[in-house]
């Protein structure tokens, strides 16, 4: 007996339309009252299921006419019918075949004119999409500064990058922004350079310079003894291997950037190409930030070296000065290498110090501050059609724009295809200079003299 009313009471839900609160409410006692009570309720509850399928339709599915009772014109119908709440709970068999109607109607009925509207939304297109954007690159490919302008800010720098591939996805790891950069010598760095733009971080070309001492630069380094052609040539083979950067800072030169004629070639390049230079001041003679200045360029020299001495606590001491002159003057720029030790301290100071009320910023943006220059998230794209120089530039009127580039394609996401597998590095495999770039500077890796103020 137990055993088959359970068995009915299995069934039951599965043949009736209505639902199991239906049931559950008279179930109390036996025999014929008992089938009568459920019928009824079967009833109540099919009424009160179909109420809330056409709530649910009207709202998802706005009906333009009233399922049997066209009294209405359909451009009032569009609100829930009245009619229909009226007939529902009178006629219940009908309902749910009639509840579905709206379903099958509403689609070719409905609004004319708003299938396809969607309006496009104001895009966020990046600067190097723009195929008429004539800005200079230094602009075009600048990394969005965050928000926060009035904090003590700090732009890193990660020097040396792309000789060992094999540290690329440690400092796409990085929180952005990052700026890296890449040796120019480096090869296939097109991945990375994409990632880590799409990751928020900024690109330079790292130009390998003659240094005081004995230390080998790498292959096309600029020296002293070259023609003013040789260095624009030999500039030139490092400036076309890699792409989407802001601009350049030297690699060792201790005794290049002491050179003004050669620096000054350096710098008209540089112009040319719409590029900012950030002297990595490996020595207290570089002339170059005052080249580049002369030259009309944005530029900026180097607050602080991070990994002079490669060791944790040495660096964390760098880290601590650099947030303590971004705190004394409003901003340091702070330059290391792409060591483990520096890279996991820079990982785990960055979190920490903005925390603390620092603000990390691209090096375009710091760049633009020493310049005097409105940071290039606040540059105005042209109009379609109007070319020119949109920068309030003080130095040059005229800015050319940059050389053509080939046609960009999709920018990977982040993470989606594995580094490269590492290759050997070219010639100067030795080179890497743990110290190199650092030769000249002293103990505490901070830059002697400061040749121009901060300019806000
Ligand atoms: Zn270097």
């Amino acid at each position: 007996m137990a055993t088959k009313a359970r068995g009915r009471k299995g069934r039951a839900p599965y043949g009736a339309r209505g639902t199991r609160r239906g049931r559950t409410g008279p179930l109390g006692r036996p025999g014929v009252r008992r089938a009568i009570v459920g019928a009824w309720a079967v009833v109540v509850a099919a009424s009160v299921g179909f109420l809330a399928m056409r709530a649910f339709d009207e709202r998802a599915f706005v009906p333009s006419q009233p399922v049997s009772e066209p009294s209405r014109p359909p451009a009032v119908a569009a609100e829930a019918p009245p009619s229909a709440q009226h007939q529902s709970p009178s006629r219940p068999a009908d309902l749910p075949p009639a509840a579905r109607a709206p379903l099958g109607i509403a689609a070719p009925v409905d609004m004319p004119g708003q299938t396809a509207s969607s309006v496009p939304p104001p895009s966020a297109v990046t600067a190097d999409e723009i195929p008429y954007d004539s800005r200079p690159a230094w602009v075009r490919f600048a990394a969005t500064p965050p928000k926060g302008a009035s904090k003590p800010a700090i732009a890193i720098v990660i020097d040396d990058v792309g000789v060992a591939k094999g540290e690329l996805g440690a400092l796409l790891k990085l929180e952005a922004p990052v700026t890296f950069a890449v040796m120019g010598y480096a090869d296939n760095m097109r991945d990375f350079s994409r990632k880590a733009r799409s990751g928020g971080h900024e690109l330079m070309v790292h130009v390998p310079m003659e240094p005081m001492g004995k230390a080998d630069p790498g292959p096309n380094a600029l020296t002293v003894g070259l023609a003013p052609e040789e260095i624009v040539k030999r500039l030139r083979w490092h400036l076309d291997r890699q792409e989407d950067y802001v601009g350049v800072n030297n690699h060792m030169g201790s005794r290049f950037t002491a050179d003004g004629a050669g620096m000054a070639v350096v710098a008209a390049e540089l112009k040319q190409r719409g590029l900012l230079f950030l002297d990595s001041r490996t020595s207290a003679d570089s002339v170059g930030e005052a080249a580049a200045r002369e030259a009309g360029l944005p530029t900026a020299s180097r607050d602080v070296f991070l990994d002079n001495e490669i060791g944790a606590s040495a660096i964390e001491a760098q880290l601590v000065l650099a947030e303590r002159k971004a705190r004394e003057s409003g901003l340091a720029i702070a330059i290391g290498h792409p060591h483990a030790l520096t890279v996991e301290a820079i990982a785990r100071f960055m979190p920490q110090a903005k925390a603390r009320g620092i603000v990390f910023i691209p090096l375009s943006s710091a760049v633009a501050r020493r310049s005097g220059l409105p940071p290039p998230d606040q540059v105005r794209v042209p109009e379609k059609g109007q070319g020119g120089a949109v920068m309030p530039s003080s130095s040059s009127p005229a800015i050319p724009p940059p050389p053509p580039r080939p046609t960009r394609v999709a920018v990977p996401l982040p993470g989606t295809k594995p580094v490269p597998a590492p290759l050997p590095p070219t010639p100067a495999a030795g080179d890497t200079e743990a110290n190199g770039d650092a030769e000249a500077t002293g103990a505490d890796g901070t830059r002697s003299g400061s040749p121009l103020p901060p300019r806000g």
